[in-house]
């Protein structure tokens, strides 16, 4: 995961762009100073993943809730005019959140960004799997290396995506209807409904939140063994949810009736929060595994460069291990 270091702290997440620094914004705390210099000697201009830590251990260090804190980018320093001129975004962007970036600091804090990992793909967006393709954020190319390179996103979706154009489409065999199921219906009183409902939110919220603690742009082996360990115990609970029973049941093509109110947005919330705790599951067990820093990672308990992980890390099922290319 690679993580950007100034995202505005509003709904939405706009990122505000790294040429701000460049142009002499500073980097400020609560009390006004300019804090990055404690981390590295180029403060403000030091690497993107340099200033994203710098800005989360000052957190970490400061504030009785990291997650939710921010420090702020102060333009101030960038003459008027340039402002308007370079950054006329930026400036309505922050207008609608009703800050002034002429008159006021912005607030930001580092969110996650791009993910560099992914399904593996071969070079024809191919995956393990007959008939599914992966191209984009959500495959592995083999394009980044340890970080990611501004706009290797394009790559990844104009250049993968017109070999799609190329495919040779593979016979694959399609699960057959299953001719003559009688409809299965998924029936719960209100009260009912509404625990599981609930107990669906309060999963979905906390997902995030533990992921960002504990395997976010500081991790250490002792938080994410403690992850992983709280989210089985959530999948397990979601499994044991009478709605999850019901829909992992159900064969493919079996057909369903779900009398629940606002089904579609309530379906939606289910499988979010399934794909969810499968993806913490990943990369926490992942981060887990890689016992090194590098690129986007960073092991408080390992912060050195390690020759042996100039590779990437695979996942199949329950088995994790080292790609055997050197990248
Ligand atoms: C704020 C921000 C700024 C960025 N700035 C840069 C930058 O400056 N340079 C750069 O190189 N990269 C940048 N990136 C990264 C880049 O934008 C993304 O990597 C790229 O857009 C990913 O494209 P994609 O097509 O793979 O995925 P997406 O653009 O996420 O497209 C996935 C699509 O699938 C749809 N979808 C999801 N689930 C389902 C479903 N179940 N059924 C049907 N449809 C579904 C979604 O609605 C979405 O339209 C930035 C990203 C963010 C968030």
């Amino acid at each position: 995961m690679q993580f950007h270091p100034t995202a505005l702290t509003k709904p939405g997440r706009f990122l505000i762009s790294e040429a701000v620094r460049g142009e002499g914004a500073h980097l400020i705390d609560n009390d006004g100073r300019r804090f990055t210099f404690d981390y590295h000697p180029a403060g403000e201009l030091a690497p993107r993943d340099v200033v994203s830590r710098a800005i989360f251990r000052h957190l970490q260090r400061t504030c009785a809730d990291p997650a939710t804190a921010h420090v702020w980018l102060d333009m101030r320093p960038i003459p008027a005019e340039k402002i308007r001129h370079r950054f006329p975004n930026i400036i309505k962007v922050c207008q609608h959140w009703g800050v002034d970036v002429l008159s006021q600091p912005i607030p930001v804090a580092p969110a996650a960004h791009y993910w560099m990992g992914g399904i593996v793909t071969d070079l024809m967006n191919r995956t393990n799997i007959p008939g599914l393709y992966a191209v984009g954020e959500t495959a592995s190319t083999g394009v980044h290396g340890a970080n990611r390179l501004a706009s290797n996103s394009l790559l990844e979706c104009i250049v993968f995506g017109a070999q799609m154009a190329h495919l040779q489409i593979q016979n694959v065999s399609r699960p057959s209807d299953l001719p003559g199921l009688p409809m299965r219906e998924f029936c719960a009183d209100v009260t009912e409904w509404q625990l599981q409902q609930e107990h669906l939110k309060v999963l979905r919220d906390k997902i995030p939140r533990l992921v960002w603690q504990s395997a976010g742009i500081c991790r250490e082996q002792s938080s994410l063994e403690a992850a992983i360990t709280t989210i089985e115990s959530w999948q397990q609970d979601y499994t044991s949810l009478p709605v999850s029973q019901f829909l992992l049941s159900l064969r493919p093509t079996e057909p369903a009736r779900l009398d629940i109110p606002d089904v579609e947005r309530q379906l939606r919330l289910w499988a979010e929060t399934r794909n969810l705790l499968d993806i913490a599951f990943l990369i926490l067990k992942s981060a887990a595994f890689r016992t090194e820093s590098r690129g986007g990672h960073y092991r408080l308990d390992y912060p050195q460069l390690e020759p042996d992980w100039q590779v990437h890390t695979l996942v199949q099922q329950n088995n994790w291990w080292k790609s055997p290319v050197v990248l």
